[in-house]
């Protein structure tokens, strides 16, 4: 048993044992986790493949925020999916949004051959997020279409503009998703992306250990060799060791689950 599935349990007895069943049901709505929620894998549905959506606002950070854990879940046999907000046309000096876009989508496109993943790109340009009722909805639809177990989001409290658009962008879709008979309600988790200037006031209580497949990330990450990787990845790295550090580990992710969600569909981390 891992520590994250330890502390679902804890809760669940607690509320269970101090409120009573009864009570349980009547506090869903106000946050408390779901947990007779349809589609959770139970114990005969232990091998059920889930389908993971990252969803990044540049290529590259769905690689840098959570490359290993993605790595563990396509290892495990799962479907693991980065939605893109862009193809990263802002992102190199002296090209043009065109020739970035076309080395960037390749970039990502590499990254994600290296950790088993499949990309989708979204229709916005780099550096000029849409945040609107059309792009609500082409988010909406895309989730929709996907039917993710899981979706991890950009944290919204980040400098850049277009991390902090994917965020409400997920989120508005995450919430309709709830509330559609046709879909199935994901797990929420938000991860951090930390170059010192991007995710801020991040205080994470699930982790991921991510020693055995850091190599894969890495290379993943330095598959976009046009953001220069030996800063970032470095950067990053940085990031990886101190959630160990707090983990007990060498390397480790980090995330904050949304209250409504389950805690035991994360990797086990050993
Ligand atoms: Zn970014």
């Amino acid at each position: 048993m891992n520590m994250i599935r330890k502390k679902a349990q804890t809760r669940r007895d607690f509320l269970t044992n101090a409120v009573g069943g009864a009570a349980l049901i009547g506090l869903q709505g106000v946050g408390v986790t779901n947990h007779t929620s349809p589609w959770r894998p139970d114990d005969s549905q232990a091998d059920k493949k889930l389908k993971i959506v990252i969803t990044g606002g540049h290529p590259g950070d769905p690689e840098y925020g959570c490359g290993g854990t993605a790595a563990l879940y396509a290892d495990a046999g799962h479907e693991v999916v980065f939605l893109y907000l862009n193809r990263g046309e802002g992102g190199i000096d002296g090209k043009s949004g065109k020739e970035a876009a076309t080395i960037r989508t390749a970039e990502a496109l590499n990254a994600c051959k290296m950790l088993k993943a499949r990309a989708i790109f979204a229709s916005q340009i780099d550096g000029q997020s849409v945040v609107d009722a059309s792009h609500y909805d082409e988010f909406y639809r895309i989730l929709e279409s996907e039917q993710p177990d899981i979706i991890f989001n950009q944290w919204p409290i980040d400098n850049h503009r277009d991390h902090r658009a994917i965020s409400t962008l997920v989120y508005d879709a995450w919430l309709r998703l709830g509330k559609s008979s046709s879909s199935k309600h994901p797990d929420l988790y938000y991860y951090e992306v930390s170059d010192g200037e991007d995710t801020f006031m991040f205080s994470p209580a699930y982790y991921v250990d991510i020693t055995s497949v850091e190599s894969r990330k890495r290379a993943a990450c330095y598959a976009h060799a046009s953001q220069s990787p030996d800063m970032f990845y470095s950067l990053q790295e940085q990031v990886s060791k101190f959630r160990g550090t707090e983990r007990g580990c060498k390397h480790a992710e980090a995330f904050i689950r949304h209250v409504i969600s389950h805690s035991d569909l994360l990797p086990p981390s050993r």
